[in-house]
């Protein structure tokens, strides 16, 4: 018998508890999202492909993206940012509930077209900085990217990309401002540079909001000697009004 309280008899606890109950209807199940909340709020919408954004049809480049093409090839999002997925990835970035990671990763892999894990050389997150790192104690991007890339077999890096410092906060920030403050947010490892040369990437982030972080994090592994890079992202904010 464990004692009672014990780190691992909490873990034990945890691990009998936790994968029982959908972490959204709170039914029965056997992972931690059911069937049933995933067909009906992670159903596949048609997108843009380029910039992830819902559109009325699936398209390869929207208006937007014809006008101003974002500097990644693609954009996988999984679902939109909104309910109950906004509570839930509240949960494991802010709550510490990394033990989700594992069905949100799924939620990214059912979305991923199987040209795109085929295609990607290289699964990268958007890194934290060190201060952000520190306090949140994981990076989310991570979680996922680590256990998408090892689902498809593909190769995942923490450390290739990198973010020095944290920049003033973004959120409020007009789109050409957060821009502007983002440049030079993201550093490739100077030292392995070599690791990226040639190869497309697979940029993976919880959500995107503006796109502007993912872009300029894409230019950076562009101007490092990735060949392409693809955003993979759990859940798309959509655009205000749609
Ligand atoms: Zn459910
Ligand atoms: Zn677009």
């Amino acid at each position: 018998m464990l004692p009672a309280g014990s780190a691992t008899s909490r873990l034990a606890l945890h691990r009998w508890q936790a994968p029982g109950q959908c972490a959204v209807c709170h039914g029965w199940c056997r992972g931690a999202l059911c069937a049933d909340c995933i067909a009906r709020h992670a159903a596949a919408v048609p997108r843009c492909a380029r910039c992830g954004l819902r559109r009325p049809q699936p398209v390869d480049a929207c208006g937007a993206c014809i006008a101003a093409p974002p500097p990644q090839l693609r954009t996988v999002c999984a679902v939109d940012y909104g309910f109950p997925w906004d509570r839930l990835i509240a949960r494991f970035k802010f709550h510490g509930d990394v033990g989700l990671a594992g069905a949100l990763a799924g939620l990214l892999l059912r979305a991923l077209p199987s040209d795109a894990a085929a295609a990607a050389g290289l699964v990268l997150p958007v890194p934290l900085a060190p201060q952000r790192l520190a306090e949140r104690g994981y990076n989310q991007a991570w979680e996922i990217a680590r256990r998408v890339a090892a689902a498809t077999g593909r190769r995942a890096d923490a450390r290739l990309l990198l973010r020095p410092a944290d920049g003033p906060h973004q959120a409020g920030l007009p789109l050409a401002e957060r821009r502007r403050n983002l440049r030079h947010a993201f550093l490739v490892d100077p030292l392995r540079r070599t690791h990226l040369a040639g190869l497309r990437v697979a940029l993976v982030d919880d959500v995107v909001t503006s796109g502007a972080t993912a872009a300029v994090a894409t230019q950076a592994l562009l101007d490092a000697g990735a060949a392409a890079v693809e955003v993979w992202a759990l859940a798309r904010t959509p655009e205000p009004g749609s």
